[in-house]
């Protein structure tokens, strides 16, 4: 047998039904960007998060960019950025000309709530970004964003990995002042290529968004800006219009798989990371911690003979990258991010991974 760690071509046959009916419309009408299904897709995610604005542009890293250019933050500006992330984070702060710092996470791999106060203090920096990871985020998300709100300094909160989860009983990046996710397939909620999204209730905010998503365009030749081309594509906003209504069901099938790992981990000695009870997560990833080095490598090697995918969510920190080392030069702290990112290890989680697959999970697990 063979457990992939995701497997995205297990959907619904009514959902595939639905995509290719709607791909014969589309190609019937010619209609590949902008239009009907921009419209429909927008309306659909701003009442999803619950949110005023909802911007639609190319991809998770773009949707970033577009926050920060809207913020305006540019060339030599100091952005705060976690240590224990996606590489696009870090990527995008350097793309609008800003200078990434980053700042330690806590025991769990979210950003840490002290190591922010210092690196504040430190660099007085013109933004800071913090990353929802493993479709949750940091027990202490509110007082993140009320630090941000005192000092004046504007959060943008990546989403990437966090869409439809809660946070005490509300949608997670609803209390955010601007906020972007990514629908990069293996997402929790995927398209069919590349697309992603900005969130913001300041109506300002949002205009400055879209039209630097469309080249900085004021009318159809006049341009009060320069952007760029990062409209999403209308079959990517079709494929995400039918995929909207199927979220909930999938959610709740990764959340069921996520418990039963909850359930069945602990009782092998395995430390399986659960976010706290404030959290109403969106089953997008297993984390797993391994405090000793030589058994995560026994455990992996277990999952390999046996066809198990696993991740390892992050394995690096971004100041180690050899990317990071034109802009991270200075005596940086890592040590919980550090600590996390050579003890992970995730576990398959996708919609509709079944029992059988599941019970050969725990059962290789279980092997000596
Ligand atoms: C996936 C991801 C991104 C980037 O999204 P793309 O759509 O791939 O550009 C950014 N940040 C985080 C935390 C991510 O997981």
């Amino acid at each position: 047998m063979k457990v992939p760690f995701i497997d995205l071509t297990r959907t619904e046959p009514i959902f595939k039904e639905r995509w290719l009916d709607k791909i014969t419309q589309l190609s019937a009408n010619a209609s590949f960007v902008g239009g009907k299904e921009i419209e429909i897709l927008e309306d659909k995610l701003s009442k999803f998060v619950e949110i005023e604005y909802a911007i639609s542009c190319a991809n998770g890293t773009d949707a970033l960019q577009l926050a920060l250019r809207a913020l305006e933050i540019k060339s030599g500006d100091v952005v705060l950025v976690p240590n224990l992330t996606f590489w696009a984070t870090f990527e995008a702060v350097v793309n609008v000309g800003a200078v990434p710092k980053c700042v330690d996470s806590d025991a769990f791999g979210q950003l840490d709530l002290s190591s922010l106060k210092s690196a504040i203090d430190y660099f007085n920096p013109q933004c800071v970004i913090i990353a929802h990871l493993f479709g949750y985020s940091s027990n202490n998300l509110f007082q993140i964003r009320q630090i941000c709100f005192d000092k004046n300094i504007p959060l943008l909160e990546d989403g990437a990995q966090c869409f439809g989860a809660k946070f005490k009983g509300e949608p997670l990046l609803k209390g955010a002042f601007i906020s972007t996710t990514s629908f990069y397939p293996a997402k929790v909620l995927g398209a069919a290529g590349d697309a992603g999204a900005v969130f913001t209730n300041d109506r300002d905010l949002s205009e400055k968004v879209r039209t630097l998503s469309n080249h900085g365009r004021s009318s159809h030749y006049g341009y009060s800006n320069v952007g760029w081309n990062s409209r999403m594509d209308s079959i990517q906003a079709a494929y995400l219009n039918i995929a909207i209504d199927f979220l909930p069901h999938r959610i709740e099938s990764r959340i069921d798989i996520i418990n039963k790992y909850y359930l069945e981990l602990p009782k092998l000695g395995i430390n399986v990371i659960k976010p706290s009870v404030d959290f109403f997560e969106n089953g997008y990833l297993n984390v797993c911690l391994f405090d000793n080095i030589t058994e995560k490598r026994y455990v992996e090697d277990k999952l390999r003979k046996s066809t198990i995918g696993f991740g390892n969510v992050y394995p690096e920190i971004l100041t180690k990258q050899k990317g990071a080392e034109l802009y991270n030069n200075y005596k940086i702290v890592a040590k919980n991010s550090e600590k996390f990112s050579t003890s992970v290890l995730n576990l398959p989680v996708f919609p509709y991974l079944n029992e059988i697959e599941f019970q050969y999970i725990i059962e290789t697990l279980k092997q000596s």
